[in-house]
C-alpha cells in the first residue's frame, strides 16, 4: 500500500490526458479539519447542497494531529493499531482516499462492510472510515457492547440528508389519506416503503414497522420485486435515480414512476398519477453520481473506440441507458476484475474507486467519465489525522466519535435490514 502524502492532492486520469487535471474545487487540497467549523458539506461533490441545520458538527481536532506530518501520522496509526490488535477492526469503504484504505482491514460497500462488522464479535470498537449512515447501520447489525466510531462526524451524505423522518411522514399522511391502509383483495398494502441503505436510521425504522424493507444497489432488483408482490405500490427514497432506474429494469412503464417532491402538497402530483404509479420516488440524488453525462460518455465512445461503460445506477436513467453496463461498486470491481484480455473501461462513479482501480489492473486503461476531479465531499472528510487520534484515543482507553443508535429505532430499523439479508445473498469482501 502506498505511503500517505502530507497532503494528498487527488489526480485523475482525465479524458485530455492533460498533466493538472482540473478539479471542481480550489478547496480540495485544503486540510479538512478546516471546514469543521464552517456550515455545508465542505469542498467535492457536494459542496452546493443545502445541508440540513442539525446534522452532526466534528468538534475541534486537537493541534497535535492537524499539525503532525503524513510520515508521524503513518507511524503513530500503525503504533496504535499494533497496541489495539483484535480489539479494533477498522473498515473503509470503496470511495475514501488510498491514505485511508491502505489501513482498513476490509475494504467494501456499505452493506458489505456492516456485514463483516457482524463477523468481528472480538471487537471492542469498529472504526468505520465511511460516511454517518454507514456508521450507523453498523451500530444497528452489531453487539450493543460494541463501539461504532466514525473517525470524523462531519462525514454524512448529502443525498440521505434529502429524505428527514418528518418530511417521509407527512408524505404518508397523505397517501394514507388517499387509500386508507387497509390491504386489497389481493392481500396487498396500499403503498410499501422501501429506503435505501443511504438514509437514516429513523427512517429505516420507518420501514420497519410498516412492513418495508432496506435495499442497496446490489439487490435493489430483487428487494423492489419483493416490495410489489406485498404492496401495489412502493415509495422509494430517498435516490429517485436508483429507484427509476431499477423500476424500468423491472418493466415499470415511465408514466408509472412519479417523483414525490416533499415541499409540494401530494409530492406535486395529481392523485390519478398517484393512483396509476407503481413506483413513488422520493426527489433525491447523488451529486457525485448526478455529474455524470451522456455527453461524456459520447467523448469517451469518440477518443476511445471499443471503450467499455460502466456506470453507477445511482446516474440519471439517460447515462445508464448510454452505458453498456449499470451496476454497484462491487459490480463494477468484479467486472473490470473479470475482464481476461486488456480493456479500455470508462467508468461511472466516485474518483477514488476508479483510480484505484487503475493502479490494480495496470493491464487495462480505466479513467473516469469525468474529466474534472471531484470526489464525494462527505468521504473525503475522513483524513488520516482524525484516524490516528480516534485509535490513539482508544489507546488511551476513550471512545470519541462514537455512533449510537438508540434501541427504540435500532430495533425496527433491524427489522427492515434483516428483511433484506433473508433476501440478499451473502457479499464477499476484499
Ligand atoms: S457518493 Fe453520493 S451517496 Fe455516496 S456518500 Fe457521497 S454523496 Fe452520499
Amino acid at each position: 500500500m502506498p505511503v500517505a502524502t502530507e497532503h494528498p492532492s487527488l489526480v485523475t486520469l482525465d479524458l485530455s490526458r492533460s498533466s493538472s487535471p482540473p478539479s471542481c474545487s480550489a478547496g480540495l487540497a485544503d486540510a479538512p479539519w478546516e471546514h469543521d467549523v464552517k456550515s455545508g458539506y465542505g469542498p467535492g461533490a457536494s459542496a452546493a447542497d443545502p445541508i440540513p441545520l442539525a446534522s452532526p458538527r466534528q468538534g475541534t481536532l486537537p493541534l497535535e494531529y492537524r499539525r503532525a506530518s503524513a510520515a508521524e501520522l503513518d507511524l503513530r496509526i500503525r503504533a496504535a493499531r499494533h497496541t489495539l490488535g483484535s480489539r479494533v477492526v477498522l473498515l473503509g469503504h470503496f470511495y475514501q482516499r488510498d491514505e485511508i484504505v491502505q489501513y482498513a482491514d476490509f475494504v467494501g460497500d456499505s452493506f458489505q462492510l456492516a456485514q463483516v462488522a457482524l463477523t468481528k464479535p472480538a471487537a471492542e470498537a469498529i472504526v468505520f472510515c465511511g460516511v454517518h449512515f454507514m456508521a450507523e447501520t453498523a451500530d444497528i447489525l452489531t453487539r450493543p457492547d460494541q463501539a461504532v466510531i466514525l473517525p470524523n462526524l462531519a462525514a454524512g451524505c448529502s443525498m440521505a440528508d434529502m429524505a428527514d423522518i418528518d418530511t417521509v411522514q407527512d408524505c404518508w399522511e397523505q397517501l394514507s389519506e388517499l387509500w386508507g391502509d387497509t390491504p386489497g383483495l389481493d392481500g396487498r398494502a396500499p403503498v410499501l416503503p422501501v429506503t435505501y441503505m443511504n438514509s437514516a436510521a429513523d427512517l429505516k425504522a420507518f420501514c420497519g414497522e410498516r412492513m418495508g424493507v432496506v435495499c442497496t444497489s446490489s439487490n435493489a432488483d430483487q428487494v423492489l420485486r419483493w416490495a410489489l408482490e406485498r404492496g401495489e405500490r412502493v415509495l422509494f427514497f430517498p435516490d429517485q435515480h436508483l429507484g427509476r432506474n431499477t423500476g424500468k429494469r423491472l418493466g415499470i412503464p415511465h408514466e408509472e414512476m412519479v417523483v414525490w417532491h416533499p415541499d409540494q402538497p401530494l409530492g406535486g402530483n395529481s392523485p390519478e398519477a398517484l393512483m396509476r404509479a407503481k413506483l413513488i420516488l422520493w426527489h433525491g440524488f447523488c451529486s457525485v453520481h448526478k455529474r455524470f453525462t451522456v455527453d461524456q460518455i459520447r467523448l469517451a465512445r469518440h477518443r476511445h473506440p471499443g471503450v467499455r461503460v460502466l456506470v453507477h445506477p445511482e446516474c440519471t436513467m439517460d447515462v445508464v441507458d448510454a452505458a453498456d453496463e449499470a451496476g454497484s461498486t462491487d459490480y463494477i470491481r468484479k467486472a473490470v476484475a473479470a475482464a481476461a484480455q486488456p480493456t479500455t473501461f470508462a467508468i461511472g462513479t466516485e474518483i477514488n474507486l476508479v483510480q484505484r482501480l487503475a493502479k490494480e489492473h495496470s493491464q487495462h486503461t480505466i479513467f473516469c467519465l469525468d474529466s474534472i476531479v471531484c470526489p464525494c465531499s462527505t468521504m473525503y472528510r475522513i483524513h488520516p489525522s482524525y484516524l490516528a487520534w480516534v485509535l490513539e484515543s482508544l489507546v488511551d482507553g476513550r471512545i470519541v466519535n462514537r455512533i449510537s443508535v438508540p434501541e427504540a429505532i435500532a430495533a425496527p430499523a433491524r427489522l427492515a435490514l434483516e428483511r433484506m439479508l433473508a433476501l440478499a445473498p451473502k457479499p464477499a469482501v476484499q
